[in-house]
């Protein structure tokens, strides 16, 4: 039995959820529970606040979990990094005012900053030889500046909104930061062969993202101009139509890219394009 750690509710849990769900491992997500089990697979969860999962993988009472890299970063836990898991991205900033006229990090010299990453703001500021006060605060970060707490706040951006409807401006980006799947460094050896089957099973899940199967009629004599054309695993899958001058071509297309290249296909000629999703990519 392995046991996970995951949030219990906020911004990473659902994906959290649904990244193991999309592995085949059914969970209890009734959110109360604070550890639940899943019904196919020898994997336990323990349903935390993200403050807390990397001191207790770091620990060992979780041997694996999923939290931002942010909260690696604040707290130093001495955890392995298995995988970046490209949800929850976000970057941590400094932010000012935005009547402010910034003109450097010296700006930051002898002002107070409100933040809920101290570790991370003190070892910028002193790698950059700025010397300011800080502030922590667990919450609303963002109402510092105006609520007289702080002169600026170090917090975690997205799109910038929250920031705004402060009346704030970003002026220094310090980390950037997304969900990682972490383990404790000394997993005991009857659980290596767990954490090899959820990898191998994450790694399936995260290769089929963003990726879309096309298929599609094509005259057989624009087949190699259409193979130019798709960017496929390894090569497109050409099948002959039994109308006679025709071929079926099959490849795996990214999302980026999708709309560019069947448009350039139905140039050359291509009929009846289907675009499906991938649900699993095992290499
Ligand atoms: P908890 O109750 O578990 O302590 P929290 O309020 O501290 O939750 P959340 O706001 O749920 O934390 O954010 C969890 C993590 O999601 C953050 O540590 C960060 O890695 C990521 N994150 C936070 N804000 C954003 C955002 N706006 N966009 C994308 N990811 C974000
Ligand atoms: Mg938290």
């Amino acid at each position: 039995m392995l046991r996970f750690a995951i949030q219990s509710k906020g911004r990473l849990n659902e994906e959290s959820l649904k990244l193991l769900k999309d592995s085949g491992i059914n969970v209890d997500d009734s959110r109360r529970k604070f550890l639940g089990q899943a019904s196919d697979y020898p994997i336990e969860l323990l349903y935390l606040r993200d403050d807390d999962i990397p001191e207790v993988v770091a620990d060992g009472s979780a041997d694996m979990g999923i939290v931002g890299f942010n909260e690696i970063a604040e707290s130093m836990a001495d955890v392995e990094i298995v995988r970046k898991l490209g949800f929850g991205k976000c970057r941590i900033s400094l932010a000012v005012p935005k009547s402010v006229d910034y003109n450097g990090l010296e700006w930051f010299d002898g002002k107070s900053i409100a933040t809920s990453y101290p570790s991370i703001l003190e070892d910028f500021l002193s790698k950059n030889g700025i010397s300011a006060r800080i502030r922590k605060i667990m919450g609303s970060v963002e109402i510092a500046p105006a609520a007289g707490i702080a002169d600026a706040i170090f917090d975690i951006v997205s799109s910038g909104g929250t920031l705004v409807s402060n009346g704030l401006k970003e002026v220094e980006k310090v980390l950037d930061s997304e969900a990682v799947l972490i383990c404790r460094k000394d997993l005991p050896k009857d659980r290596l062969e767990i954490r090899e089957s959820l990898l191998f099973r994450f790694d399936a899940v995260q290769e089929s993202r963003g990726k879309k199967y096309v298929l599609m009629n094509i005259p057989t004599d624009k087949v190699s101009e259409a193979m130019f054309l798709l960017p496929s695993m390894r090569s497109p899958t050409v099948m002959p139509l039994a109308l006679e001058g025709w071929s079926s071509l099959h490849s795996v297309v990214d999302d980026s890219s999708l709309w560019q290249t069947v448009e350039a296909l139905k140039r050359i000629g291509a009929e009846g394009i289907l675009i499906l999703n991938v649900d699993k990519v095992i290499d």
